[in-house]
């Protein structure tokens, strides 16, 4: 430590002016060559045009600020879903795009529902822009009862297919909850639907308070891209574009928006790999549950599940040991649960074989 560290010795007088936060706790990234199924990314890599994009850039562009609104991947996203360009808004990952949706919609003193078992950014969001919250618990079989949406609140977000549950919400009822909050904005969070659920982009005509974000971390294979986007209707696209234009004009760069406008040209790719990721999923569910798991049921790129016998922190800790990572919560109610994202075929036999070793 330095001579002239001031650290720990008294509180500046500033502190009590910052905003205090406790920041979301995302799943590990080691840097040596692991077996990694702890935080939903794709195995496979991204299309194959994606790397051709990247290999083609041209250095020159990288002088020049972005375009505004990443004008042309907005349009090839509209294209894709049949929807006009008014109703897009992209930014740097899904969680660029909720971060800002729950800052523009979320401005009520009520509070804003969503469930206790969720996603674990939606509280972080909350408590750092002030906005009031309250968690609504989960039936006991982690699936949502949408009569407990129909109360007085300042928003209502949904992760459709829920995570970590891997569990959706069939889209009648998810129709139920944004018809009963007319006065309120709905966000649906599609991060995982390309891999089985009901999406609710088809209701996005129907009522203007439905904002649908998506992501082209899980499905698309690129997280480390960083694109998300929200279809919704204009007046919440416009709203949520004069509070980003507000926040930082300029968010998604350059070569990433060429990189996913190549991933949306290739459907092929996109469907051959998702189907492979469903496959590997159901093979690596029912090897689970020969080993005496209960597996909740998945329609995303992951497992929740819990062994009959061997509590889920002791099997966490084991695999780690093995060099083979999952996620495991902390968090009431699902502490003896292990999310497991599907690897390759090859990853996921590895992973069966190491269970059958730490398992008795
Ligand atoms: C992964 C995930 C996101 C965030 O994804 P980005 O990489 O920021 O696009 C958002 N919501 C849920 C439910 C997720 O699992």
């Amino acid at each position: 430590m330095s001579s002239n560290n001031t650290d720990n010795v008294v509180t500046p007088a500033f502190v009590k002016n910052f905003r205090k936060v406790t920041p979301y706790t995302p799943g590990e990234q080691p840097q040596r060559k692991v077996i990694k199924l702890n935080t939903n990314e794709n195995p496979y890599g991204p299309a194959p045009g994606v790397e051709k994009v990247r290999n083609g850039i041209d250095i020159d562009v990288l002088r020049l600020y972005p375009e505004l609104e990443s004008a042309s991947l907005s349009a090839a996203i509209a294209e894709y879903h049949g929807v006009p360009y008014e109703k897009v808004f992209a930014g740097v990952g899904s969680d660029d795009v909720l971060s800002m949706a729950f800052l523009t919609f979320f401005n009520s003193e009520k509070p804003i529902v969503f469930p206790d078992i969720t996603y674990s950014f939606y509280p972080v969001w909350a408590n750092v822009y002030k906005i009031p919250y309250r968690e609504i618990p989960l039936k006991s079989d982690f699936t949502v009862d949408e009569n407990d949406y129909f109360c007085e609140n300042g928003g209502v977000v949904i992760a459709n297919p829920n995570a970590p549950t891997s569990i959706s919400m069939p889209l009648d009822k998810v129709e139920k909850i944004i018809r009963e909050n007319r006065d309120v904005v709905v966000i649906i969070d599609e991060a995982y639907v390309d891999f089985g659920g009901e999406t609710a982009l088809g209701l996005v005509d129907k009522y203007q308070n439905l904002l649908v974000v998506r992501t082209f971390s899980k499905s698309r294979s690129m997280a480390g891209v960083r694109i998300g986007y929200a279809i919704g209707s204009e007046i919440l696209i416009k709203a949520l574009k004069d509070v980003k234009e507000s926040v930082n004009s300029y968010t998604i760069n350059t070569e990433s928006i060429k990189m996913g406008i190549a991933s949306i040209q290739d459907e092929d790719y996109f469907v051959e790999k998702v189907n492979q990721v469903v496959e590997t999923r159901k093979w690596t569910a029912s090897e689970l549950e020969k080993l005496d798991f209960r597996v909740l049921d998945s329609s995303s790129n992951f497992l929740f599940a819990s062994h009959a016998k061997m509590p889920a922190k002791d099997i966490f800790e084991r695999l780690k040991e093995k060099d083979i990572f999952v996620r495991y919560f902390t968090k009431e109610r699902i502490d003896n649960y292990l999310r497991i994202t599907i690897g390759t075929g090859k990853e996921m036999e590895l992973f069966i074989e190491a269970l059958k070793s730490i398992i008795e």
